[in-house]
């Protein structure tokens, strides 16, 4: 195919979004002029061109982009700043020459478009949730038999998704930065889950975080779908008028019933009626909020009920978000590593009774203060990392057992020794804080609690 064939692009970034989009670009016929102000991206653009039919390598220059007169479009990568007061050259030299800088979403969407491809586009977007909606609704509309490709800031980049058939559908976890950058691209089914204020800009960003947020909504008709979550007085208040302006608004919500879908008891309700039961693997007010808003767009894709619900209770959950690692003599390991700040443990700490804690690392600012209506489900706390002296003075505060380890080791060997004396079901890791003083990332922390809970039970099982 060759839909960008008369096409110039630029592309500045050469990483996880940037390569695909060069290599989906000149696979289209499009010539492409690509830079990275690192040597890592620009080898591995070697390396890409290596690998490619000469035809296409013969459409891709690797060079400054000094001059972007000429060009019909520019191509960042996500990282890349783009506004005041801070704004890339090549960005500013874009904006100077009247030059689009379009996302790759935008790109995934006129390529679909130009070669008459009819398949479907949903985007997902909101502070917390997006990659757990957006991993659902395609686990729901695989199991409906129908192709879908999902990706975006979760997964693969836009770009180097499979092209589908006119019946398949696009799922695209959406970020602002993706959003900002979309022009003809609407969504067949679009959804805003929750807004929650960056607690560091809270004043000076609220407003065009917000816009940027709504813009997955630009463009629809009243064919179209948008789910709103009204959980949060932001979203709630975005719900108000889009509802007025048009009547394809849906609200959802983890726990209100005035939502058009909403959890209650352990279930997706619609209309009066239990649609979809919740499994273990979508624990929480916050995990109904996400399946109810995958529940209406599944709907509105075809999706019948009945394969629906079977498809959200056989969701095995993704992975460092409450999953559950192993379960050794009545103790359950969970999973929580995902949760880097306060807020995103409350969601976690909300779900159990009772329950051993770890935490610590590099605490956000304001530490696990919020987190003290939790704290009298607390058997005990075992914190870790930088920032354990912080939190300690914090449980401390209020009373709150805990004990200061150096390492997730030895928290994991005495936690699971407490719960077993004190007859407590739940160890949890939801560490409240970032994992970068003791791990690569939440993923590589995760993955140790995994082990480590792993070793406790193969250990209980040798015993026995
Ligand atoms: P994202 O992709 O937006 O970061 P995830 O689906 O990965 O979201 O969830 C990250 C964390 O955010 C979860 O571990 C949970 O603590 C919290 N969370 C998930 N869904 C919601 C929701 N609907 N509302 C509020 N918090 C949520």
């Amino acid at each position: 195919p060759t839909v960008f064939a008369v096409k110039r692009f630029a592309v500045l970034g050469l990483g996880r979004n940037g390569l695909p989009a060069v290599q989906a670009l000149s696979a289209c016929g499009a010539h492409v002029q690509a830079w990275d102000d690192g040597d890592t991206g620009r080898n591995g653009l070697a390396d890409a061109l290596a690998h490619m039919p000469p035809e296409q390598a013969a459409c891709i220059t690797c060079a400054p982009l000094d001059d972007l007169g000429g060009f019909d479009a520019l191509v960042l990568s996500p990282g890349i700043p783009h506004h005041l007061p801070r704004v890339h050259p090549v960005a500013a030299l874009a904006i100077a020459a009247g030059v689009p800088i379009l996302s790759d979403a935008e790109l995934l969407y006129r390529a679909v478009r130009a070669c008459g491809g009819k398949a479907r586009f949903v985007g997902i977007t909101g502070t917390n949730g997006k990659s757990t909606t957006t991993t659902l609704l395609a686990h729901i509309l695989e199991q409906a038999g129908l192709p879908v490709a999902a990706g975006g800031n979760l997964g693969p980049a836009a770009l180097a998704l499979p092209r589908l058939p006119d019946n398949g559908v696009y799922v695209l976890e959406m970020s602002s930065y993706m959003l900002e950058r979309l022009d003809t691209l609407h969504f067949d089914a679009a959804c805003l889950l929750n807004l929650t204020p960056d607690h560091l800009d809270r004043h000076a960003g609220m407003a065009g975080y917000a816009q940027a947020k709504r813009r997955v909504f630009t463009g629809q008709t009243a064919q179209d779908m948008a789910v709103i979550g009204i959980d949060d007085a932001d979203c709630a208040h975005i719900a108000t008028e889009l509802a007025r302006g048009a009547a394809h608004c849906i609200t959802v919500s983890g726990a209100n019933p005035a939502a058009s879908y909403y959890g209650k008891d352990g279930a997706i309700w619609h209309n009066g009626a239990a649609l979809a039961p919740l499994g273990p693997t979508l624990p929480g007010a916050h995990n109904a909020q996400n399946a109810a808003a995958a529940l209406a767009m599944a709907r509105f894709l075809g999706v019948a009920d009945d394969v629906a619900a079977r498809a959200i209770a056989s969701f095995t959950g993704l992975p460092h978000r409450q999953k559950l690692v192993e379960t050794c003599n009545g103790t359950a390991f969970i999973d929580d590593s995902k949760a880097t700040n306060a807020d995103a443990s409350s969601r976690a700490l909300g779900c159990y009774d009772k329950l051993v804690w770890i935490a610590g690392g590099i605490a956000k600012e304001g530490g696990i203060d919020s987190l003290a209506p939790y704290f009298s489900r607390v058997e005990h706390a075992f914190l870790i990392g930088r920032d354990a002296a912080l939190l300690a003075a914090t449980l401390a505060r209020h009373n709150v057992p805990h004990t200061v380890v150096d390492t997730l080791d030895h928290a994991v060997v005495q936690a699971y020794s407490l719960a077993q004396q004190t007859q407590t079901p739940v160890i949890l890791l939801s560490p409240a804080c970032a994992s970068f003083d003791q791990y690569a990332g939440f993923e590589a922390r995760g993955r140790h609690f995994q082990a480590l809970a792993h070793a406790v039970h193969a250990q209980q099982t040798s015993r026995t």
